[in-house]
């Protein structure tokens, strides 16, 4: 089997970040590690002179992204423009918001870059896990309130200066012991301010696999009862002002919508997508640079394409052809695709094995299921008009 041609790359152009959330999955060991040009010049080569890829979405990640500055990512502008190319791109960035000032902000709009955020919920159930390794001004001199901020209050301000711009917020919530009974609080929280919601249970690995976070973790059974929650929080709601994922995603998959994948829900991931670290070793996706046994290779000694011939990706296939097989009787296959594969390795701690969050999924599916048969047209309503 190939790479698909249509791939996401999510791109480790450091590990560093100026905030210690307590579940970071990035390993201790690589925090140094930072991206060259030449590195970043050679990604960008790579795709866009390629004959095999089609189109390619860049995810400028970390770490912390922006802490590279706006000289990095000027460069690497620079460099998707120069010279023809046959590949269709996107840009994108996934930032804790605390070098995100408004000389960045529209720097990154005007190239065309989509911006994500990390909101855990309200302050009290955020800054929990998400701590800033020092207090910091609030970026935009309107809003700035003396002292400093906290995690939780730089992200709703990045939010609110998207809004203002016209531009929709969204933001990632890790499912974790500090927020996994509260998810009415967390919905809330992304309604009142109209951030978009996309939910993703903690994974034990990083820091997460430290005495730091070792508390933080949830069973799968709880994450199923926090999705069922949201889930009725949701679709409950007489005028819902956000989309949630995975929720929107299964109930177009259900209607027969074409709409973009979650990575945990697609068949396959390893297919359509790369993870590259800082020193251009390439990985399934990005959450396996500190597993060296996951490495392909390097893209300074390799065209990605490659990573389909090596024993590792062969690995991957069988691994994922057996594991769907023990997931082919579930009632719930061709919405979960046995769900994530690193999971499998972290939270499970068996590779060969589904989804550590089975149980979970299985809870919400079967309820999630229900709801939507019962009143087919407010699930058309919520997810459409969301
Ligand atoms: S291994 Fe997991 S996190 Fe990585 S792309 Fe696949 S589903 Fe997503
Ligand atoms: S819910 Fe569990 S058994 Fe069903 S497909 Fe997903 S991982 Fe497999």
């Amino acid at each position: 089997m190939m790479l698909s041609p249509h791939v996401t790359l999510i791109i480790k152009v450091t590990n560093a970040c100026d905030m210690q959330c307590r579940y970071c999955f990035i390993e201790p060991s690589v925090f140094h590690k930072k991206m060259t040009d030449e590195t970043a010049r050679r990604v960008v080569r790579a795709f866009l002179d390629s004959d095999f890829f089609e189109s390619v979405h860049f995810v400028w990640h970390g770490g912390e992204p922006l802490l590279r500055g706006r000289g990095f990512f000027e460069r690497v502008f620079a460099e998707q423009r120069a010279g023809t190319t046959e590949v269709a791109y996107t840009n994108s960035t996934q930032t804790n918001g605390t070098h995100l000032d408004d000389d960045m902000l529209e720097f990154l709009l005007a190239n065309d870059v989509s911006i994500g955020l990390s909101l855990d919920g309200p302050p009290e159930l955020n800054d929990a896990s998400r701590k800033l390794r020092r207090m910091l001004p609030v970026l935009n001199e309107g809003s700035r309130r003396g002292s400093g901020a906290g995690g939780h209050a730089t992200t709703v301000d990045a939010a609110r200066r998207l809004q203002e711009r016209g531009r929709a917020a969204g933001a990632i919530v890790t499912v974790n012991r500090n927020n996994v009974g509260e998810p009415e609080a967390v919905y809330e929280e992304f309604t009142s301010r109209r951030i978009h919601m996309k939910i993703n249970p903690l994974t034990r690995s990083g820091l997460a696999d430290t005495a730091l976070g070792a508390d933080l973790g949830i069973s799968a059974e709880e994450y199923g009862h926090f999705l069922v929650r949201m889930f009725d929080a949701w679709f409950d709601d007489p005028d819902p002002k956000i989309s949630i994922e995975p929720f929107g995603q299964h109930i177009a998959r259900i209607l027969g919508d074409a709409v973009a994948q979650s990575c945990f829900y697609t068949l396959s991931c390893h297919r359509f997508f790369l993870g590259i670290s800082p020193d251009g070793d390439l990985f399934p996706c990005g959450m396996f640079q500190g597993e060296p046994s996951f490495r392909y290779g390097n893209i300074h000694e390799m065209e990605p394409e490659h990573v389909a011939r090596t024993v590792l990706f062969n690995g991957i296939e069988a691994r994922e052809s057996k594991v769907l097989a023990t997931c082919s009787k579930c009632a719930f296959f061709d919405l979960c695709y046995s769900g994530c594969m690193f999971h499998s390795l972290k939270d499970a701690k068996i590779l060969e094995t589904k989804d550590y969050y089975c149980a979970g999924y299985k809870i919400y599916f079967e309820h999630a299921l229900r709801r939507i048969h019962d009143n087919l047209p407010r699930a058309l309503r919520t997810s459409r008009r969301a």
